[in-house]
Order: structure tokens, then C-alpha cells, then sequence
């Protein structure tokens, strides 16, 4: 059967890993995306064993579910949203809620007077995501929410670096202007509470910066963080499938839509239901918004095609080639010089994140 396989072992290193890096600030663990692939709940109720005690979502639902599954720490909701409904069943799971604008200040005010409860939130600066946050110069909105919203109790301030793990100098400036913000709100007598702005990136690329009170931590936990750096951490995860057929090929005979791969010799090969749509293949589109990423792709593309990269699955612990093209439900490999039979071991190298939801989650 086709899984995801997580080893457990190496997670609970890595939290470990984390926690003490992380020395006595709180970490939020950022589950998104499913727990960036690893299954929601499983993954945060591990998470929590080993000592988490605060987690972060994007979704709603994904509050709901963990509540149902019993999971009763603080849970930071960090994207912002003004949708009445939202608000309501944030508040009703108990989370903490983003507000990002006086418009979301005041629909979070209103449905939390309604419900006769106290809003809890952290306040989102904007320092270049462009997408959720006050601006630097929203000052005197920001206390307007510590002011006059009633029902609402700002418990901490955060932002969210969108180049830590490229350019230094922004996001050192980003770092600037939001502890310069924080330090403007405190002079005026409020109470900033827990300030955040680093992720994983942050986290480890500047190892000697003063974090504040929090960090939070998405991708570190599962070994893969977009800053290029030796983090100590284990890698984990990959896709599980098993042989279902083995077969031998002809001179000339060929493999998979188009015709990509043509057989010199004969060949020996075995059949693998899975895919991309179990999110082997698969990558992220690769939007080209300045003309220098169009520049970069491209030359990454000739120095694939003159090194001939090709891609390799595993089998019984040994490589075995891809031939033609990943097929949606099924991969083909090159098993001629490896003893192997229906029913063995196939692991692929997958990023979690595009691994599909329907994919079993296997923890070992
Ligand atoms: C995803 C996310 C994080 C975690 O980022 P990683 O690089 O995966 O650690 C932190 N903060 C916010 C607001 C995020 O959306």
C-alpha cells in the first residue's frame, strides 16, 4: 500500500533539537498544510508530547479538528481574516487571533462582545509580505485596538520576514523596523506581550540575534528549511509504494505517454502504482515575477540537461532508475541489475508538503 512514512524517532530528535536551541522563548510550531504534510493531528499531538505547548494554523477548520482531537494548548491562528464566521468559530476553539487592520479589530470586537468573551490576539506589523498587517506608519491604529476595542486582549505583536532565507540586508532592515515599532507602542505605556518575527529560516541563519519572546517554527521540524545551511536536523519523511508487476522489455520498446524513454537493450522493469498524484514529480510552479528568476531557471535548466540529471527511486535500499516520464498513478523503473520481486519495498524522495491528503500518513 502506498504511505507517507514519517519516522518518528528522528521527529522527536529534531523537536528536542529545537527546544533547546530555542532555550526558554516559547516556540509556536507551525502546523500548517496539514502539519506541512505529516497529518495534522498525529503530528501535533507528537508535537506536544515532547514538550510544545503552543501551535500555529491558518485555517479555521484546522482549529476545530485539533480541539476534537483533544489537543487543549494555545493555538495561534496566523493568518488574519475579517469573515464574521471565521472569527465566530475561532473564538468558540479558543484561539488566538491575528488582527492585521482596524477592520478586522472591529468585526473581532463586535462577534466577541456578542458572544459575551474576550477576544485574545497578537497584532500583525506588515514589513513586505504585502499581505496581512498593519504598516509601520499605522501607529496610531494599532493602539486604537488597546484603546477603545473592549473586548479585545492583545496579547503579543509579530511579524513575518519574507527573505530570510535570501536577502541579509532586508530582512535585517525588516528586523529594525519592527522592534523600532514595538519599542514606539511601549513608549506610548502599552503592553506589547509576546513579540515574535522569526521563522525557521531566522532561526538558524541568525543564531546569535535576540529572538524576543518566541519563534516560530514550521519547516525545521521536519528537517528541511529553505535557508541552505547545517542545521543538525534529520530529514524526514518519504513516499512508500511496493512492486506490483515486473517485466522485461525489448530493443526499442518504450515507456510511459510520449514515448520518452526507448529501450537500447532489453530491459528489465518493474511497475510502481504511484505518481504525481501522490506527489512524486511534483513541484511548485515556478512563477517568474522578476526577469532575473526567469534568467535563473533557465540556466538551471541547461545544466540539468547537460549533466543529464535523471531521477532515482529506491528499492530494496538499492537506486533504481526512472524510465520515461512519472505517470499520474504510476512510475516505471529499471530494475535490470537488481534482484527484486512483486510485493518489495519502493521509497521515493518527495517534499511532505505535495504529498496528497489522501495518502496514508505512517509513523514508525
Ligand atoms: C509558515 C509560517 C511560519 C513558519 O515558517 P518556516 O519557514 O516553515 O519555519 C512562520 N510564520 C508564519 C506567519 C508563517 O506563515
Amino acid at each position: 500500500m502506498n504511505a507517507f512514512v514519517i519516522e518518528a524517532e528522528k521527529l522527536h530528535d529534531n523537536i528536542k533539537q529545537i527546544i533547546a536551541k530555542a532555550a526558554s522563548r516559547k516556540i509556536y510550531a507551525v502546523i500548517k498544510g496539514d502539519g506541512y504534510g505529516f497529518g495534522l493531528c498525529t503530528y501535533a499531538k507528537i508535537l506536544v508530547t515532547c514538550g510544545i505547548n503552543a501551535l500555529a494554523v491558518t485555517e479555521p477548520y484546522e482549529v476545530a479538528a485539533l480541539r476534537e482531537a483533544g489537543i487543549d494548548c494555545e493555538i495561534l491562528m496566523i493568518r488574519a481574516t475579517a469573515i464574521p464566521g471565521e472569527i465566530e468559530e475561532l473564538l468558540r476553539h479558543n484561539a488566538i487571533l491575528t488582527v492585521g487592520s482596524n477592520e478586522d479589530a472591529v468585526t473581532i470586537n463586535g462577534i466577541a462582545g456578542r458572544l459575551g468573551t474576550k477576544a485574545k490576539v497578537h497584532i500583525k506589523i506588515d514589513t513586505g509580505m504585502g499581505r496581512y498587517g498593519y504598516l509601520l506608519n499605522d501607529i496610531e491604529k494599532i493602539g486604537a485596538v488597546y484603546d477603545y476595542m473592549d473586548n479585545i486582549e492583545p496579547l503579543g505583536i509579530y511579524t513575518h520576514l519574507n527573505a530570510a532565507f535570501g536577502s541579509k540586508k532586508k530582512t535585517l532592515a525588516q528586523i529594525e523596523s519592527f522592534k523600532a515599532l514595538v519599542a514606539e507602542l511601549k513608549r506610548r505605556g502599552y503592553e506589547a506581550g509576546c513579540v515574535h518575527f522569526a521563522n525557521s529560516s531566522a532561526f538558524y541563519r541568525f543564531s546569535d540575534m535576540d529572538f524576543l519572546d518566541a519563534v516560530r517554527i514550521g519547516s525545521a521540524f521536519t528537517g528541511r528549511i529553505p535557508y541552505p545551511c547545517k542545521t543538525g536536523l534529520n530529514r524526514i519523511g518519504y513516499l512508500e509504494s511496493e512492486i506490483c508487476e515486473i517485466r522485461w522489455l525489448e530493443k526499442g520498446a518504450t515507456v510511459g505517454y510520449g514515448g520518452a524513454y526507448r529501450a537500447k537493450s532489453p530491459k528489465k522493469i518493474a511497475i510502481i502504482p504511484l505518481g504525481y498524484s501522490h506527489g512524486f514529480g511534483v513541484e511548485k510552479i515556478r512563477d517568474t515575477y522578476r526577469f532575473r528568476d526567469g534568467v535563473r531557471y533557465v540556466l538551471q535548466d541547461i545544466k540539468r540537461t547537460l549533466s543529464g540529471e535523471k531521477v532515482y527511486v529506491t528499492v530494496n535500499g538499492k537506486r533504481a532508475r526512472v524510465l520515461g516520464h512519472i505517470g499520474m498513478l504510476h512510475t516505471v523503473v529499471d530494475i535490470t541489475d537488481l534482484t527484486c520481486k512483486v510485493g518489495d519495498n519502493v521509497q521515493f524522495k518527495v517534499n511532505p508538503l505535495y504529498v496528497n491528503a489522501n495518502v496514508v500518513r505512517k509513523y514508525i
